[in-house]
């Protein structure tokens, strides 16, 4: 797994002091995976961090419900810390926060509806009473720390998105934040390409962009596209009921949505927490045009017939708590989907929920819904830049050198091709992972060093969980877990209590018979020929069993369990 390779690497971690005219750039997530993104820029010691996201846990990651990038280094100098800098409301950039401001409270930066989404988690996490959140608008320049901040408007799958251009003492650096180049966005606010252009004539010392969708070809499609698509299903399902699924933050997608069904004369009908209190949110702050009395209560949509109505709901990703989720297995409250109902799922897996979403789709069959998805119709765009745009992006811009962020290790390479294709030289870029440092001079870019920078877990129930439960957990998972007791007698030097062995998540029946009783027979003998060598001692009486047990079910059964053995002594 990926993150096998990154402990590796962070176990030799090294660093330079930082020299007086460097401005140091420490990535702490999201270089090397997507999600937890946060990245800090250091100059004469102080310190700015750019996002602080979060990441979801594979299925393997067994009790894990969040992952976080490891924020002991910023921690550690949270005396330097001078802000939180947000560039938009995603949880890959904002859902960290909550962990990182209990030890690091700084003033919170971000467009009104970047900081109306983080509060509201926070607020949420109780965490949110004594911190400061300072919005910014578009194209607002502001001194943060030891840097002048300028917002540039972006779009993305979340309205109010901004890239960061940073001016330091070594000259501009800029950061994309995620973007794409939308030149038909719902509101109509443009990635703001003359800034962007008039900063390259400034001079960009360093570039830092989004690579998730540098493997693609051309252009991303206009969230616009996809009002289209919908259009076109709603019309050709007058009777049927709609049910839309897909992300609650993704505003511009209910919009549209919402648009469609009232062409329709459609009602509006919310499900699901986020998508409620995002929706609230986006309208106060004037994001979202809808009247009150567009929307009726989900408990009330059996009072009209199919085609009067439209659902919105959240759990676009399999997510099995949410709206979507529920519908599909039959277990929400007051709403159900069947014959009638078309679902649609305005959404793409995001690496990793394809399995999630596809038992989603059966059970919504299986409940006699239609289905569809963006794998057979154009009802998602994606909010991230393809090689077109990133390659326009670039031209603008100009830079001198250039890191690309934001994706796994292969969008990171196919970015940094892409940039050198475009006539930058090799050692003016750099493909960094999560813990790298670099040092960014008037003359060039170089690694700086190392710091940790591994996953994070989060277990709900318990709290922070290590590597080690989490492998326990996989190998239980994998191999169940074998249980050995037994008693000695240390003054005869006698096994007293016979060797008894319990497995559970094993083999069946017979077979597990005969593993229990080779395993009993070995440690019997391992444990005769210890005493009679004349070990009388409980610990290493018990070593000597766990190594017969471990040697005989690996060798003979290729099996690795969990071996929980106790002998005791008497
Ligand atoms: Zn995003
Ligand atoms: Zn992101």
């Amino acid at each position: 797994m990926s993150s096998t390779s990154r402990r590796t690497r962070s176990s030799q971690l090294w660093w330079r002091p930082v020299a007086k005219d460097n401005v140091r750039i420490t990535f702490l997530g999201g270089l090397g995976e997507i999600g937890r993104n946060c990245a800090a820029l250091e100059q004469d010691g102080r310190i700015v961090v750019v996002d602080a996201g979060l990441m979801f846990p594979e299925p393997t990651m067994y009790g894990v419900d969040l992952i976080l990038p490891d924020f002991r280094w910023l921690i550690e100098r949270r005396d330097r810390v001078d802000a939180i800098v947000l560039t938009h409301g995603h949880e890959d950039h904002t859902g960290a926060l909550r962990y990182l401001v209990k030890d690091v409270n700084v003033p919170i930066y971000g467009s009104a509806l970047t900081l109306g989404f983080a509060r509201h988690r926070l607020t949420e996490a109780k965490v949110a009473h004594d911190l400061t959140f300072i919005e910014v608008s578009d194209g607002e320049r502001r001194r943060i720390g030891p840097f002048e901040v300028e917002f540039i408007p972006v779009t993305h799958s979340v309205p109010s998105a901004h890239a960061l251009a940073f001016t330091t003492k070594v000259g501009l650096v800029v950061h994309s934040g995620d973007f794409k180049l939308d030149l038909t966005p719902i509101d109509n606010r443009r990635t703001d390409i003359a800034r962007l252009a008039a900063l390259g004539d400034e001079g960009v010392t360093l570039l830092l962009c989004d690579s998730t969708n540098a493997e693609e070809p051309g252009f991303t499609a206009s969230e616009r596209s996809v009002g289209g698509a919908l259009r076109r299903l709603f019309l050709e399902r007058p009777h049927r009921r709609l049910v839309v699924a897909c992300f609650a933050s993704h505003i511009h997608r209910v919009q549209q949505i919402i648009d469609v069904a009232l062409e329709q004369n459609r009602k509006i009908a919310l499900m699901g927490r986020s998508m409620e209190s995002n929706v609230k949110l986006a309208r106060k702050l004037n994001l979202l045009h809808v009247d009150a009395a567009d929307f009726v209560d989900i408990e009330n949509v059996d009072r009209y017939e199919p085609g009067e109505i439209c659902v919105i709901c959240t759990g676009s990703q399999g997510e099995p708590l949410a709206a979507l989720s529920k519908l599909s297995r039959g277990d929400a409250r007051n709403f159900s989907v069947g014959q009638d109902d078309t679902i649609i799922l305005s959404s793409h897996p995001i690496p990793g929920n394809e399995w999630s979403v596809g038992r989603v789709i059966d059970d919504l069959h299986r409940a006699g819904t239609e289905v569809i998805h963006s794998e057979h119709e154009p009802v998602h765009a994606s909010g991230h830049a393809r090689q077109g745009e990133l390659r326009t992006f670039h031209q603008l811009l100009r830079p001198k050198n250039f890191v690309p962020v934001h994706g796994e290790y292969r969008h990171l390479r196919h970015h940094a091709d892409l940039a050198a294709s475009m006539g930058l030289g090799d050692e003016r870029i750099l493909i960094c992972e999560d813990g790298d440092q670099i040092d960014v001079t008037r003359d060039g870019i170089k690694r700086a060093g190392q710091v940790p920078a591994g996953f994070h877990y989060i277990d709900g129930t318990a709290g922070d969980l290590d590597e080690r439960p989490l492998e326990e957990r996989r190998m239980l998972a994998e191999y169940g877990v074998v249980q050995i007791t037994a008693g000695v007698d240390v003054t005869r030097g006698v096994i007293s209590q016979p060797v008894r062995a319990v497995t559970r998540g094993w083999f069946e029946g017979e077979q597990d018979r005969g593993v229990v009783d080779a395993v009993t027979a070995t440690v019997r003998d391992a444990i005769t020929t210890a005493l009679a060598d004349g070990n009388r001692d409980d610990e290493s009486l018990t070593k000597v069993a766990q190594r017969a047990a471990g040697r005989l079910l690996g060798q003979k059964y290729r099996r690795q369990p969990v071996l929980l053995v106790a002998i005791v002594v008497a």
